[in-house]
């Protein structure tokens, strides 16, 4: 396995670097370099998809320990199967991994879990997030909006942040029912007072709307594609945003007023 790859992920009205995704990649000595699609399914509900997150937990927490030596101070998401999350030992194999890395402080270590997942039992689910809270670890709801999204759900999941599935995100600006799904979702992320985080960025025009309609972290292709870790360093140091987030952010705080809806068809 090789070490996971990261995105950065960005506040987009300051043009500040807030953390970065592991993403693992797998170098097959035959088929070459494979996305986590293309073998993650394989080893699903089996203890080596354990292994593999605990691996990734620990890898990250390592890259994370030499960029803070470096000077530089990240939130560091890994994403975390259903599988592992069920593990009846987690949140004590959660706690080895955040004492093996003591200058590491836990809340810059975030859990990525999906929707889906987090559902599957949710007193459960909720407990565990609780636990790890209590260990200083924050954890996201991932792809929000493709699974079973409601309300109830929210109410009981202590997640810190709601991150908005890139499908979404993505057609939002030439498909105004995917936008109103967008909007639906920042206002939900507001009622509740969870923080929420757009993926799918993929041009400066998709960050503007995310931005007019009050949400201002990011995470797409728009800002970078996965790096490796040895390159984030480079790139956090090189990043310049787009003149017209910052723009388009301040133009908002100046007249406080939201965007028009576009019109739906019909
Ligand atoms: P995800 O957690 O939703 O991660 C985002 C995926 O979307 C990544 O694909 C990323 O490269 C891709 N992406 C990011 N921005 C854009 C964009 O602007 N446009 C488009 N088209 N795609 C974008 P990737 O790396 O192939 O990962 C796929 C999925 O595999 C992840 O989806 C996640 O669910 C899973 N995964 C990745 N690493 C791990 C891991 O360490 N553990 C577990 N359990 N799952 C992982
Ligand atoms: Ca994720
Ligand atoms: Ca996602």
């Amino acid at each position: 396995m090789n070490s996971p790859d990261y995105q950065p992920k960005v506040d987009m009205r300051y043009g500040r670097v807030i953390g970065a995704e592991a993403l693992i990649r797998w170098q097959h000595p035959e088929q070459g370099l494979l996305g986590p699609n293309e073998f993650l399914p394989l080893i699903e509900n089996t203890l080596l998809d354990c292994r593999v997150g605990d691996w990734v937990i620990q890898t990250a927490m390592a890259h994370l320990e030499s960029w803070m030596a470096a000077g530089l101070l990240l939130t560091i998401s890994v994403n975390i199967s259903a599988t592992q999350l069920q593990q009846p030992d987690f949140v004590a194999q959660l706690d080895r991994q955040l004492r093996a890395h003591p200058t590491v402080p836990p809340h810059l270590l975030e859990l990525e879990v999906l929707e889906s997942a987090a559902l599957q039992d949710i007193d459960a689910v909720s407990e565990l997030i609780k636990s790890c809270r209590r260990l200083g670890v924050n954890f996201a709801l991932d792809d929000f909006g493709a699974g079973y999204s409601s309300l109830t759900y929210l109410k009981r999941l202590p997640v810190a942040t709601i991150k908005i599935d890139q499908s979404f995100v993505r057609d939002m600006l030439h498909d105004p029912e995917d936008l109103a799904i967008v909007e639906g979702i920042i206002g939900l992320a507001k009622s509740f007072q969870r923080q929420v985080i757009a993926e799918g960025v993929e041009t400066a025009e998709h960050g503007v709307q995310l931005l007019r309609l009050g949400c201002n972290l990011a995470q797409g292709y728009g800002i970078a594609r996965p790096m490796p870790a040895e390159a984030l360093f480079d790139w956090v140091a090189r990043y310049c945003h787009p003149p017209l987030w910052t723009h388009t952010a301040t133009s908002k705080s100046k007249c406080g007023r939201r965007p028009k809806h576009r019109q739906l068809p019909g």
